[in-house]
């Protein structure tokens, strides 16, 4: 009840204009990044899919998009490094979309949508279930097993994940809502102006429960094989899971480094400021059911953040 009442009333705030005021006198600390996964169609039943309050409704992210193009400043991957670099500095309110895994929706659903508002985006893609056509481990595991039985899996040993892992990989047809990208998406998608390519490790392990080989090696393949796919440099990455401390560790971040990379995201909360490491960056989680107004909100009020000297 009080979850409605909160609704309607965010959506009235959002027709009148008011947090469209409030964003335009406003500024940032720092870059707003979205964390995305997949996309659902308006029309997908629901209960039908695994993980299915990561796949956001292709509506909602029109409407997200509408929302940052109208308040914000959408940047891309290169204008933040090129800031960074003490070129142009940024835009008073940026916000960078990223796209975690490499579902194939993002390139079914996601690409025109973007296109449509002109705003730039980084896709973080795992490697291995593009290369050989295959589930995501987790969401074979959960179509089989359950949900449950994923987040048991996340914190088993290196080793008995990997085992895991190849017992539950399984073919996927282009149409399952679960299915990552093809190679040909992904040289598409790097083909696209304001998109790039981003790793996020060979087959989505949590790196923390890996020796630094283990997690070396699953770092450098994913980089080699998109930067073979799209012949250029893949700059960013995103760790699997993010959590700081506890699906990645400092060990992690210097493998991420050491393998060329300069940008990279976690899942911790917050704005990316300057003051932090580059391969730390903290984003905002976007979830299945979370509309325009809503996220004008948290713009506006719930992402509080400490004022400017
Ligand atoms: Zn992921």
């Amino acid at each position: 009840m009080r979850q409605a009442a909160s609704r309607i009333v965010k959506r009235a705030l959002l027709d009148s204009g008011h947090y469209n005021r409030q964003l335009q006198r406003d500024a940032f600390p720092g870059v707003a990044v979205l964390c995305y996964h997949g996309i659902r169609a308006d029309d997908w039943p629901d209960g039908t899919m695994t993980f299915e309050g990561l796949h956001v409704r292709s509506g909602e992210l029109a409407a997200h998009c509408r929302l940052i193009r109208e308040t914000c400043h959408p940047i891309s991957l290169a204008q933040w490094h090129r800031a960074r670099a003490g070129g142009l500095a940024l835009p008073s309110r940026p916000v960078l979309f990223t796209f975690d895994d490499g579902y194939r929706t993002v390139f079914t659903m996601a690409r025109p949508i973007l296109e449509r508002y002109a705003i730039p985006a980084v896709m973080l893609v795992c490697s291995d279930p593009v290369a050989k056509r295959r589930l995501f481990w987790y969401d074979a595991m959960a179509q089989a097993r359950g949900e449950t039985e994923v987040e048991r899996a996340k914190t088993l040993a290196f080793d008995e994940w990997q085992t895991l892992e190849a017992t539950w990989s399984r073919a996927v047809e282009d149409a399952d809502p679960n299915a990552p990208m093809t190679v040909a998406d992904v040289r598409t998608l790097a083909d696209t102006p304001g998109i790039e390519i981003g790793g996020h490790t060979a087959a989505h392990p949590i790196l923390a429960r890996g020796n630094a080989e283990q997690q070396r090696s699953q770092i450098a393949r994913n980089k080699e094989c998109l930067e073979d796919w799209i012949g250029r440099p893949v700059t960013a990455f995103a760790y699997p899971n993010g959590r700081p401390g506890r699906d990645y560790t400092a060990e992690t971040i210097a493998l991420v480094k050491a393998s060329g990379f300069e940008t990279a995201f976690t899942t911790h909360t917050g704005f990316a400021t300057s003051r932090e490491e580059p391969l730390e960056c903290p984003r905002f989680l976007m979830l299945a059911g979370i509309s325009a107004a809503e996220l004008a909100h948290r713009l506006c009020y719930s992402w509080r953040r400490p004022r400017r000297a």
